[in-house]
């Protein structure tokens, strides 16, 4: 009796180990089978992540850069062009509006330089003792090179206008753009020891020959460290009109006198002889009408066409 209970007990417990043994089998292929599908599912939307990634990644020289969200579609491009034409309408800030006994603090800059001209610039400047902003283009022979130094040991900003100055290149794409911005950046910082932290879009940030939008360029700039600069008053040296140097000084004058910042266009190019000319006149103007001039530091107001959203 005792020996056929055992024998019993024996068999129950094969059975239960069979079946146990299957079940726990059946459990583990049912979970791997669940777990192979989810994987394949998994593998699938990282490799839509990835194309999408790669579609939007573009070769960069400077590593710590931030990388926004970018499209180039007919629909944002027209969308930033109607913006572009409202905010020449509102240029005028009125918050920048001068009132009577306001100190008006003026910005004088000059773009397209180092030429033959930025070392008459120079030494005017230097004999009032003002300082001013020189947005310079890349130009790599002796001269220049010297030039960049002088502006630099002198008290000036030295800021960036881009190497080349090509509108046709320098705006054809996002990567172009960026390669020239690395291009005057390097050269700056590798002829005189500043890192630019600023920048004049040739043209201006409200130009319109850029087929790359403005807008999403100017929140790249700015994302990434950098204040670029516009104009609120100009010397008109950049019109087709040859100025006098008396009529370039009161193109300025007549309207630094509206506003409490004013950041002054000027051009210190090879050709722009009169610019050089009317600048001893134009510093005396200023300063008899007890305007501060200041060179761009991170403290200027950024006086800017179209504004950076970030
Ligand atoms: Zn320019």
């Amino acid at each position: 009796m005792d020996k056929k209970q055992r024998v019993q007990r024996m068999i129950k417990l094969i059975k239960g180990v069979i079946i146990g043994y299957f079940t726990v089998s059946m459990i583990t292929i049912i979970a791997l089978v669940i777990s192979v599908f989810s994987l394949k599912g998994q593998i699938k939307n990282l490799n839509r992540e990835l194309s999408v990634a790669t579609k939007n990644t573009y070769t960069f020289n400077m590593n710590d850069l931030y990388m926004p969200e970018f499209e180039e579609s007919e629909e944002i491009t027209e969308e930033i062009e109607t913006r572009i034409y409202a905010e020449d309408i509102s240029f005028e800030n009125p918050e920048n509006y001068a009132a009577d006994g306001d100190i008006r603090t003026v910005y004088l800059t000059f773009d397209d330089g180092p030429s033959a001209v930025t070392d008459e610039i120079l030494n005017i400047l230097d004999d009032y003792g003002v300082k001013a902003t020189f947005f310079v283009i890349g130009r790599e022979d002796a001269d220049s090179v010297a030039r960049y130094k002088r502006i630099v040991d002198e008290g000036h900003t030295i800021a960036m206008h881009s190497y080349t100055h090509k509108y046709s290149e320098l705006y054809s794409s996002r990567e172009a753009f960026f390669t020239d911005f690395n291009n005057i950046r390097n050269l700056i910082y590798n002829t005189t020891g500043v890192d630019p932290k600023f920048y004049r879009f040739p043209g201006g940030s409200s130009n319109k020959v850029s087929k790359i939008p403005m807008q999403d360029i100017c929140n790249y700039v700015s994302a990434s460290g950098f204040t670029y600069f516009d104009w609120n008053v100009a010397n008109g040296d950049a019109k087709g009109i040859a100025y006098t140097p008396d009529e370039l000084v009161e193109n300025v004058m007549k309207d630094v006198v509206k506003y409490k910042t004013s950041v002054v266009l000027m051009h210190d190019a090879a050709a722009k002889k009169n610019t050089a000319k009317s600048l001893p006149k134009l510093i005396e103007s200023l300063q008899d009408m007890g305007c501060l001039l200041l060179p761009i530091t991170e403290d200027t107001p950024a006086v800017q066409h179209i504004t950076a959203q970030q």
